[in-house]
């Protein structure tokens, strides 16, 4: 009935390792990204069901602060003629403006005072889905220690994707929080196809439960 590929069975391979659990311990952090108003439920570029991860990614923080691992929060921070937009021939409405209402950190995500903040997309002309694209960020990872990057936040297809990537590119280790992140799903499968890119390239596809 379904046509069993190489693919599918790699990703399998992937799902049966996810079911051990991970100690926390020296050289993880916890990347949160994108959890801004303008995100999320009456936001001007809303990400179905977004809102529903943020108690789970409080529980995260819990987790991390608790053993003092660092936590970084990505913020999507534009410059109001930014590139991304439609008014700029981009494919977004106008979305985290700098120092706008829109780009707040939703006052329901509970981030430690010490949580390290990246902003990202603040060139003009530059997307800026990747965390990375902050020139400081990798710094400042290597500089805490980091080796391990747990990744959960918005949207699954666009800035927890392409920070993912970079993240492997630079050969960081990294575990997907598949529980605490949700698509936008322009296209139907996108959410889909980038769990499942994010997997075969390398990332732990982790939930709560299997954090101790
Ligand atoms: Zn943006």
């Amino acid at each position: 009935m379904t046509q069993f590929t190489e693919r599918d069975e790699s990703l399998m391979t992937s799902k049966r390792k996810s079911t051990d659990q991970i100690e926390l311990g020296k050289g993880d952090a916890l990347l949160i990204s994108d959890i801004q108003n303008d995100f999320l439920s009456g936001g001007r570029l809303a990400v179905p069901e977004g809102e529903q991860i943020i108690p789970v990614l409080n529980r995260y923080i819990g987790q991390f602060s608790h053993r003092q691992l660092p936590v970084f929060a990505i913020r999507d921070w534009h410059p109001a003629n930014h590139c991304s937009f439609i008014q700029q021939g981009g494919p977004w409405p106008e979305h985290c403006v700098a120092d706008s209402k829109g780009a707040e950190f939703s006052a329901d995500l509970h981030l430690p005072v010490s949580a390290l903040v990246i902003s990202k997309g603040t060139d003009v002309e530059q997307d800026g889905y990747s965390g990375f694209t902050n020139r400081t960020f990798k710094e400042q990872l290597d500089n805490a220690g980091v080796r391990r990057l747990f990744i959960g936040g918005l949207a699954t297809d666009y800035c927890v994707l392409n920070t993912v990537r970079d993240a492997l590119s630079h050969h960081y280790k990294v575990v997907l929080l598949t529980d605490a992140i949700r698509a936008i799903n322009v296209r139907r499968q996108d959410g889909e196809n980038a769990i499942n890119e994010m997997i075969q390239h390398g990332a732990i596809p982790v939930t709560l439960a299997m954090i101790k």
